[in-house]
């Protein structure tokens, strides 16, 4: 009988023991996971460099949903200055990304070029394609980029517009070259970079998504232009 009690005594205290030391173990981890997940969160944000992908001319039926499709895998916010015009065809797909928080942008409403002789007109294509947008995503839109680059500057106040430009260009709509696309966005990529593209080609679309594949490797993360400009 002694023998058993003994016996008993010894396995209880190796269950006390087994549990005292699970205690620690899950104790330790549950304590030092979060911790341990904040930093590395913090060290990927430190070592990020900033780049925006920037789409003008759509939204196009096919290709800009093929686009958006892409960018949700990749968790990637863009860009896209629409035209009035198509954005008053697609609403479906300015819908689709404003829920999805991309950026949305005023490229004219029949994507007119600014001239001597011709602005009220562009004045006015602009305050039509605003508020087609504003109809849309029930949001003011901020942000303008001038057909070909063409601006005035005294329209900044008077619409209370921020025209964005751009520092990579890859021409991507007089090309069919994919590869060539990608390279040549990849070799003038840089912090802080706008790159302009055009989401009205299927070439285009391809290109983009691997652009972004290879800059993420490299590092970069993908934000709307506003993070540039005003981050
Ligand atoms: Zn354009």
């Amino acid at each position: 009988m002694g023998k058993g009690i003994s016996y008993k005594t010894g396995m209880a205290l190796m269950l006390l023991a087994a549990t005292a030391l699970l205690y620690v173990f899950v104790n330790r981890y549950t304590e030092e996971l979060p911790e341990m997940e904040a930093l590395a969160a913090g060290n990927i944000k430190e070592g990020e460099k900033k780049i925006a992908l920037t789409f003008d001319d759509g939204p196009h039926p096919h290709y800009t949903s093929q686009l958006l499709d892409g960018l949700k895998e990749r968790g990637v916010q863009a860009t896209f200055f629409v035209t009035g015009e198509h954005a008053q065809m697609h609403p479906e797909i300015i819908e689709r990304m404003h829920k999805e928080g991309h950026l949305i942008g005023n490229h004219t409403y029949s994507h007119i070029q600014l001239r001597e002789d011709n602005r009220d007109e562009f004045k006015n294509q602009l305050v039509k394609t605003n508020e087609i947008i504003r109809e849309i995503t029930g949001e003011e839109v901020q942000y303008v980029r001038p057909p070909y680059g063409t601006w005035d500057k005294g329209m900044e106040k008077e619409l209370n517009m921020f025209p964005v430009l751009w520092t990579i260009d890859p021409l991507d709509w007089c090309s069919t070259n994919v590869e060539h696309i990608r390279k040549n966005v990849v070799s003038k990529a840089r912090e802080n970079g706008i790159i302009l593209m055009h989401d009205y080609y299927p070439s285009t679309v391809t290109a983009a998504l691997e652009v972004v594949d290879e800059l993420q490797k490299q590092g970069y993360e993908f934000v709307t232009v506003e993070e540039i400009l005003f981050d």
